[in-house]
């Protein structure tokens, strides 16, 4: 009999913000195929028989190639095992968790998606930066600075006529033409901007600025990927409403016994 496999989000960093479906499925799971932002804490909850298979970029920064993650799936699943892949944030918030899902449609596998919390979302909110707030942005736009290749290139021309938040992903190794191209194509010279690296783990770490400045600053911090970058009104409200995050394990959270009526 074939298995199934479950498309699970970990959510962005802190390992408490997994769902209660995703910690169903790992501590069920045969097969755990993972991706490099996945929390130690969050692996730890397989259990003891589980095959873990890291498919995050290798030790020479190599990254698998998709294809041979989706046979991974594939070949797991028709051995009869249930899987889960478990990737950072939300499944389907860049990260190709479509192409999986393609993969699995296309050899007749049976398969489920576990939505996580996005970086896009939760991890600018840990940061102090709420994505919509009526006085500064009623959009938000998702954007990944990285393309497949052979693809055109984004128009920032067009991103930089847009009123709302724009949360760039992958975007750190061109954050400099980025936040050129959109004030060149109108972008305000003083619209705020901030970047997040690592956002909602303990060793997250915020930069703020302007879009003209951002990149700057950024390089003077030495902040690498992976990270957020903002652009927009919001950005300047990680000056107010920034907290500090409990700090729970998620054995420590399963058993509680909530009482909600
Ligand atoms: N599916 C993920 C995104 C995958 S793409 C999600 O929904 O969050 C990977 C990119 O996401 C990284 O290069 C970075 O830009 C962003 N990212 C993911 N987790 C992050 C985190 N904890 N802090 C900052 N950026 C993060």
């Amino acid at each position: 009999m074939k298995g199934k496999v479950w498309l699970v989000g970990a959510g962005p960093g802190d390992p408490t913000l997994l769902t209660v479906k995703a910690l169903y499925c790992i501590r069920e799971a045969d097969v755990i195929v993972y991706d490099r932002l996945v929390s130690k804490e969050i692996l730890q909850q397989a259990p003891s028989s589980c095959q873990m298979v890291n498919v995050g970029k290798l030790p020479n920064f190599h990254p698998i190639p998709q294809d041979d993650i989706n046979e991974t799936l594939v070949n797991f699943a028709q051995q009869g095992y249930n899987v889960v892949r478990l990737k950072g944030g939300d499944p389907y918030v860049f990260g190709r968790g479509g192409e999986e899902a393609d993969a699995l449609v296309e050899h007749g596998i049976e398969f489920e998606v576990v939505p996580g919390i996005s970086s896009a979302i939760g991890g600018l909110a840990y940061a102090g930066i709420p994505v919509t707030h009526r006085d500064h942005a009623s959009s938000f736009h998702v954007v990944t600075g990285h393309l497949k290749q052979g693809k055109d290139p984004l128009d920032w021309s067009l991103y930089s006529k847009l009123d709302g938040t724009l949360v760039i992903l992958m975007g750190m190794s061109q954050i400099e033409n980025i936040c050129q191209q959109l004030v060149d194509g109108g972008k305000a010279t003083d619209t705020p901007a901030a970047v997040v690296r690592y956002a909602s783990r303990d060793n997250q770490q915020v930069v703020t600025g302007t879009v003209t400045d951002i990149a700057q600053r950024v390089q003077e911090e030495g902040i690498t990927s992976p990270a957020l970058i903002v652009i927009g009104g919001v950005a300047q409200k990680h000056a107010t409403l920034s907290f500090k995050a409990t700090c729970r394990q998620i054995s420590e959270l399963a058993q509680l016994q909530l009482d909600l009526a």
